[in-house]
C-alpha cells in the first residue's frame, strides 16, 4: 500500500510533467484535479484542512499520471487511501468467503448480472460465483492476488481487462473470453460499420499491442481504438456524475457513435450506454452469441 504522505512530498516539488495526461484535468480544466494540485490538498488534507476534501474525489484512478510521472509517483493510490475508501478490505472480505466454498464453480468477474448461458456455453455443471471486476483489480494492483487462493473454483471467466493481463497469465484456470468467442463466431454480432475499441486507462502499457492483436484475431481489426480514462471509476461517478460524463465524451469525442464500442471496461460501459452510446464488454458479446 502507497505510504500517502512519502508520495505526496516528492511530487509537490515538481510543477506538474504529468497535468496534461490527467483526463479529469484535460476534460473539465477544474485546477484541483491536476496531479499535482491534487497532491497539494491531499497534503494539506493530511495536515488537518477538510476545506478542499471534496477536491479528492476529482481523482478516476486511471494512472495516467503514474505512467508520465518520472518518479512513478502514485498520486491516485494516495489520494484513494486518504479518502478513507475501504475498497480492499471489503474485497478481501468478499473474496474470502469464496475461498471457503467446497463445490466445484466459476467465478465469473463481472459486475453483470449472472447469466446461465455463460455456463452452457462452457458446457460445464457449475456453480456460479460473481465478482465485481473492480474488485480483483483493485487488489491486482494493490500487489494481492486473491485468485490464486481460491478453492474449488474450476475455472474463472473475466470480462475486462484483467483477462487479457498479467493477472490472467498467472492464474491457469482463466478461461480466455477470446476463445468463446472465436468458438461462437461472435464477429458476426458486430454488424457492418464494425466497431470501436475502448483500451481502458488502466491497462499495462506493454500489454497494449497483444491485446489489440488477440482481440482483431476474434472480432477483426476495430475501425477505431480509444484509449484512456472514461471517468467510470474511482468513486467520481458517484460523487460528480456531471464531470464523469463530461470525462467520458472528451475521451469519446472522435468517436462515431454509430457504430458499437467494445470495452474491456465494465464500468465504461456502463457509462458509455447512459451517453447513449451500444456498449459492449467480452461477456456481453458471448452472452449474445450464445442466445442466438
Ligand atoms: S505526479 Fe509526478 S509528474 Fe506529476 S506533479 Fe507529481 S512528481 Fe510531477
Ligand atoms: S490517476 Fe488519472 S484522474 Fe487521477 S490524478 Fe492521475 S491522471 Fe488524473
Amino acid at each position: 500500500m502507497t505510504e500517502p504522505r512519502n508520495v505526496l512530498n516528492m511530487c509537490v516539488l515538481c510543477p506538474g510533467i504529468c497535468v496534461t495526461e490527467c483526463p479529469v484535468y484535460m476534460a473539465t480544466h477544474i485546477r484541483a484535479s491536476a496531479p499535482n494540485n491534487l497532491a497539494r490538498i491531499a497534503l494539506k488534507f493530511m495536515e488537518g484542512s477538510k476545506d478542499m476534501e471534496d477536491a479528492l474525489w476529482l481523482c478516476t484512478g486511471c494512472r495516467s499520471c503514474e505512467y508520465a510521472c518520472p518518479m512513478g509517483n502514485k498520486v491516485w493510490e494516495a489520494v484513494r487511501v486518504l479518502r478513507g475508501q475501504e475498497y480492499i478490505s471489503s474485497t478481501e472480505a468478499r473474496v474470502e468467503r469464496l475461498t471457503n466454498n467446497s463445490k466445484p464453480g466459476l467465478l465469473v468477474v463481472s459486475p453483470s448480472k449472472p447469466n446461465v448461458n455463460i455456463v452452457k456455453t462452457l458446457g460445464g455443471d457449475y456453480s456460479l460465483y460473481w465478482v465485481d471486476s473492480g474488485v480483483i483489480s483493485e487488489t491486482y494492483w494493490s500487489g494481492r492476488n486473491p485468485i490464486l487462493n481460491l478453492n474449488g473454483i474450476e475455472f474463472i471467466l473475466a470480462d475486462d481487462m484483467d483477462a487479457l493481463t498479467p493477472l490472467s497469465l498467472s492464474e491457469k484456470r482463466l478461461v480466455s473470453p477470446l476463445k468463446i468467442l472465436k468458438s461462437l463466431g461472435a464477429k458476426r454480432l458486430l454488424g457492418d460499420n464494425g466497431y470501436t475499441l475502448h483500451i481502458p486507462c488502466k491497462t499495462p502499457r506493454e500489454y497494449r499491442d497483444d491485446i489489440i492483436g488477440g482481440i482483431s484475431q476474434v472480432l477483426g481489426s476495430p475501425e477505431s481504438i480509444v484509449e484512456g480514462c472514461v471517468a467510470g471509476g474511482g468513486g467520481l461517478p458517484v460523487k460528480h456524475p456531471d464531470l464523469a460524463r463530461e470525462i467520458a465524451m472528451y475521451t469519446m469525442r472522435n468517436t462515431n457513435p454509430g457504430r458499437p464500442v467494445v470495452t474491456l471496461c465494465s464500468n465504461a460501459k456502463m457509462l458509455l450506454r447512459k451517453l447513449g452510446y451500444q456498449s459492449l464488454t467480452l461477456l456481453d458479446l458471448i452472452e449474445e452469441a450464445a442466445q442466438r
